[in-house]
């Protein structure tokens, strides 16, 4: 398993690396990002959706908790589980259905819906810095393995 860290002195370092991530990912992927509120975590994703080819707005779920694309010839999944509270809405909403080993789930604040979320191929660990941002990016299947040797 890979475990990486990178160093993202400022927000274009960040764009880079989710554009850098649009070339390596593979439908059915699900990415966990974690890390702090202004970690950088949706500036990630809205860089990775521009990288394959979404030209529109993006803007974290705050409500709706997750937010369908259709990017280049991905279907993604960007789900913000911030207020995510009650379990029973996860299969009520449909969520679960989402992690069909097609779509591509990028999944923010995966620990409020513990036990729910399916695990992740990859996960970036975004850490805030004194100057910039940490990630670091870990992989936990072989097809997460692939995806990153690709980057
Ligand atoms: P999150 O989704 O984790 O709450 P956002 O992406 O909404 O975070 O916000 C991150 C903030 O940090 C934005 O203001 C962005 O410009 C800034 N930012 C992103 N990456 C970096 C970086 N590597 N260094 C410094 N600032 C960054
Ligand atoms: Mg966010």
């Amino acid at each position: 398993n890979a475990d990486d860290t990178l160093n993202l002195p400022d927000e274009a370092a960040t764009i880079a690396l989710g554009t850098r991530l649009a070339h390596a990912v593979q439908a059915g992927l699900v990415i966990w990002l974690r890390g702090d509120l202004g970690a950088g975590k949706t500036t990630l994703v809205r860089a990775l959706l521009h990288g394959l080819g979404y030209p529109g707005r993006v803007k974290s779920p705050t409500y709706t908790l997750v937010e369908p694309y259709q990017a280049g010839e991905f279907e993604v999944r960007h789900f913000d589980l911030y207020r995510f509270q009650d379990e029973n809405e996860w299969e009520a909403a449909g969520f679960r259905d989402e992690f069909d080993g097609r779509n591509l789930c990028l999944v923010e604040w995966p620990e409020m819906a513990q036990g729910l979320v399916p695990q992740a191929d990859i996960e970036i660990d975004l850490q805030i810095l004194e100057n910039g941002r940490a990630a670091r990016l870990r992989t936990f299947s072989e097809l997460g393995t692939r995806c990153l040797n690709a980057l």
